[in-house]
């Protein structure tokens, strides 16, 4: 009897991610600002903002999601991280922007329409950009003013979820700056 083997998959997502610098200004921040023992912080490597999550894709979506990343046109902008807040359903602490800016929006937008040829099922939910930076944590603090951190973005990236043994883990596949349109 002939076998079929599944195609392989990768689970895939867009984001921005912190350069060594903002990691660091994040951890001196992050270090003064969670509550010390109400959950499991987010290590310091895996911080990011998610623009769209692709999920578990092929090669050909994955190859698709590549070419959506090259076509993209967005100019650079300034991210304010100066909010902690709590969602209590999936138990997390995120830092996050009280204004989001509007080319935030453009990216996002203009990177959903350019992948619908790849036949990717996307988050209907309305976007809210935000850092994860703790995990479990149970009780519902309100939301907060933290010192704020602005970061400048000028590259978004393609990344790629790694289930590690010590933890998820998140690798940078492709990354491309950004840039106004034709
Ligand atoms: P784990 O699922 O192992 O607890 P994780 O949620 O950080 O860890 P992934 O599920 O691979 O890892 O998600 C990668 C990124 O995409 C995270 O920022 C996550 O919040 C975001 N994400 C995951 N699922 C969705 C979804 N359905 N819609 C929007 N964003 C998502
Ligand atoms: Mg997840």
């Amino acid at each position: 009897m002939e076998t079929r083997e599944k195609p392989p998959t990768r689970r895939l997502f867009f984001a921005l991610c912190p350069d060594a610098a903002l990691r660091q200004a994040l951890r001196r921040l992050l270090r003064k600002a969670l509550p010390r023992g109400a959950g499991r912080p987010v290590p310091l490597d895996n911080l990011h903002v998610t623009l769209v999550f692709l999920g578990q894709v092929d090669e050909e979506a994955a190859g698709c999601a590549m070419r959506a990343g090259d076509d993209v046109r967005c100019p650079p902008f300034r991210l304010v991280l100066d909010h902690l807040h709590h969602w209590p359903r999936p138990r997390i602490l995120w830092l996050g922007p009280r204004h989001t800016p509007p080319q935030l929006f453009t990216l996002v937008g203009d990177l959903r329409q350019r992948l619908q040829p790849c036949g990717i099922s996307l988050d209907a939910r309305p976007y809210q950009a935000h850092m994860t930076v703790m995990r479990k944590v149970g009780a519902s603090p309100a939301p907060r003013e933290v010192p704020p951190l602005a970061w400048d973005v000028t590259r978004f990236s393609l990344m790629e979820s790694v289930s590690e043994e010590g933890g998820v883990r998140y690798h940078e596949r492709h990354s491309w700056s950004l840039r106004e349109g034709a």
